[in-house]
């Protein structure tokens, strides 16, 4: 193993296929060089859904089975829930002592999140989410975090707090390394935003191969296309930006025929129907197996958070000693 990353979701509903190309694909393939720890981040969902938290609850068990059939295995990765590790609301306590609000306030992924949420003002929980954060990262002693470049202010951030840290009392824990990767962005359906479960223009990865058909039917395509024979935009076209992610011979061939109106729309689709339902069968399949097995979902949860608990007790034990905190 390389090393440690740590990386998760946000319990607030289900996962697309938004989710899928952007990292948890990613996630299969890296469970095989690192030790993978993955959290199931409930009070992070918090800090945007704190009027519903039985959404979480829903959908807690839903992103679990996510994990498990687009191919995490349990017995690589830790599943782990996080408010069942007081440690990390501990650590995160510590952590905002030093942490200032305009360091907060400046962080440019929170700006942007609270202008797309429409944020007058800030919650003091969504403003610390980047501590929360750090805290999920430092508990584990992760040394790397897979992220886009649209995190790595967020993980600058928690750099910083760790080495503040181990400033102030002792260097006990590990300053993270952002792991770079290219995380691709799906269109949704409508063409004009990304793929994402608020504006209803999602394919989720629990789909039937109807749903899926019905979905992509409906999806936007070029408007300059009314007959077969109209020179078409792919590049504008959701419908090939599925094409393109989820790649399979005669992708290439798509682009230049929709360009030389020498392929229809339904046709186009229809290419893209089967290859989206040939990715999402064998998840079908692993989802059908845990879904009728719901007690060893559940002892997955269970044994992950038992694991990162273990984990995050030594590290506090640590922390405590540190900062002049083991009193006994
Ligand atoms: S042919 Fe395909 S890529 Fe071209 S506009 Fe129609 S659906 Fe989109």
């Amino acid at each position: 193993m390389k090393g440690r990353i740590v990386t998760g979701d946000r319990i607030t509903g289900k996962l697309h296929l938004g989710h899928y190309v952007g990292s948890l694909k990613n996630r299969v393939e890296l469970q095989n060089q690192y030790e993978t720890y993955l959290i199931l981040a409930d009070v992070q969902a918090l800090t945007t859904h704190f009027e519903n938290p039985e959404l979480i609850k829903q959908n807690l068990r839903n992103v679990a089975l996510d994990y498990l059939s687009a191919g995490i295995n349990p017995e690589q990765a830790t599943i782990f829930i996080q408010s069942l590790i007081p440690e990390i609301a501990e650590l995160t306590t510590y952590f905002s002592m030093f942490v200032t609000v305009n360091s907060l306030r400046h962080n440019p992924t929170i700006k942007a999140e609270a202008k797309e949420r429409g944020f007058q003002d800030m919650y003091y929980g969504f403003l610390g989410y980047p501590v929360s954060q750090t805290a999920d990262i430092a508990f584990c002693k992760a040394t790397l975090v897979p992220v886009g470049e649209d995190q790595l202010p967020h993980i600058e951030q928690s750099r910083k707090i760790v080495r503040r840290f181990n400033q102030l009392y002792k260097p006990v824990l590990v300053e993270p390394e952002p792991l770079i990767g290219e995380i691709p962005r799906l269109v949704g359906l409508d063409g004009n935003h990304k793929m994402s479960k608020s504006l209803g223009n999602a394919i989720y990865l629990d789909s039937s191969e109807e749903e899926v058909r019905e979905k992509i039917k409906k999806a936007t395509t070029d408007p300059a296309r009314i007959h077969k024979t109209d020179v078409g935009h792919p590049e504008i076209c959701p419908v090939y930006a599925y094409h393109r992610a989820f790649r399979q011979e005669g992708s290439d061939e798509i682009f230049e025929s929709c360009k030389k109106g020498q392929i229809g729309c339904m046709e186009c689709k229809g290419k893209v129907t089967e290859r989206i339902n040939d990715l999402l069968e064998p998840m079908r399949e692993r989802r059908i197996v845990y879904q009728n097995d719901p007690k060893r979902v559940d002892e997955i949860l269970m044994s992950g958070t038992e694991k990162a608990r273990l984990v995050a007790k030594e590290t506090m034990r640590e922390i405590r000693e540190a900062m002049s905190m083991d009193y006994f």
